[in-house]
């Protein structure tokens, strides 16, 4: 039978994507069923954003690619350089000005074994294109999120500062949030502190001080997180990397989450209990509005 995807989640047949040096029509760009990415999610990836032409912070995102790759043992096939080329040709190749880039390496082509030693050379790709994470009005009036019982990836088994393909755990924790009529959830780590959302890092205000989960817990070192963190300091408002509990969440004043994707977004509302008076709070405010300046800046 002649399958076609509904027409809401198919790619848009005028994208252009970069596949192994090549940019192609989204129709041509595809992957051996072979590939051990798919196969098992063997591989690496980034989520990046333009804005007005420019790559945020694209080598600190193409450093932590490299540091992903070397973590799994996955020799990068392009330098830095190469990608960094790849990535702006492939924004190019789509009149993409301000937009999302996926940039994904996989393991490659190989046997069904796992052994990742036999496997062909690893697959690049690059997807660009506009996405809206989150609803719009929820910047202004915050959004609810829930606890999840997902517990977060053992930093031992998988850590989650490897940005893998393998995102199940996130994946079996947004579907309880999306279960719950919520968009995030908040991923605690094995020993019952916060780690991270699904897609975001969490952050809260409590008292004026600004608090984060240290990556020690067992999270994704964001760089909307290190962006955040630097526009904190510049304000000189307190702040503490701390380990956090759910009545940290309960008891705070303010919360926000950050990502590429999402950038920085009110959380008003946890395991439906309102946080602080159940608005977005002021410094979350400010951060937001500093934050969309230091991107249009090009910092
Ligand atoms: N945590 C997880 C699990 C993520 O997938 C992401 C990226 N979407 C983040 C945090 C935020 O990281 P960044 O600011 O680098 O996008």
């Amino acid at each position: 039978m002649d399958f076609k995807p509904p027409q809401k989640y198919a790619p848009n047949p005028d994208l252009k994507i970069f596949v192994n040096g090549r940019i192609v029509p989204a129709a041509e760009a595809m992957v051996s069923v072979f590939d051990h990415g798919l196969l098992y999610g063997d591989g690496v990836f980034e989520g990046l954003r333009s804005y007005s032409g420019r790559v945020f912070r694209l080598d600190r995102h193409l450093q932590r690619l490299e540091e992903s790759a070397r973590a799994i043992r996955l020799e990068l096939p392009m330098t830095r350089q190469e990608l960094v080329t790849a990535t702006y040709e492939t924004l190019e190749a789509n009149k993409i000005i301000d937009g999302y880039v996926r940039l994904v390496v996989t393991r490659g082509v190989g046997t069904l074994g796992l052994s990742p030693r036999r496997t062909e050379c690893p697959s690049v790709f690059i997807i660009t294109s506009q996405i809206e994470l989150y609803p719009r009005e929820l910047y202004e009036q915050g959004m609810a999120i829930i606890s999840c019982s997902v517990v977060r990836n053992h930093p031992n088994a998988i850590a989650p500062r490897i940005k893998s393909l393998n995102y199940l755990n996130n994946i079996l924790a947004k579907i309880e949030a999306l279960d719950a009529g919520v968009h995030e959830a908040v991923m605690y780590n094995h020993l019952g502190y916060v780690a991270e959302c699904t897609g975001d890092n969490i952050f809260l205000v409590r008292e004026g001080t600004v608090l984060t989960s240290p990556v020690a817990a067992g999270i994704l070192e964001g760089i909307t997180r290190d962006a955040v963190i630097e526009l904190v300091q510049r304000r000189k408002l307190p702040f503490r990397e701390t380990d956090l509990n759910r009545h940290d969440l309960y008891v705070a004043n303010e919360c926000f989450l950050t990502g590429t994707a999402a950038e920085v977004i009110p959380v008003t509302q946890i395991d439906g209990r309102p946080i602080g008076n159940g608005q977005p709070g002021p410094i979350t405010r400010q951060l937001i509005a500093d934050f969309k300046a230091l991107v249009n800046g090009g910092e």
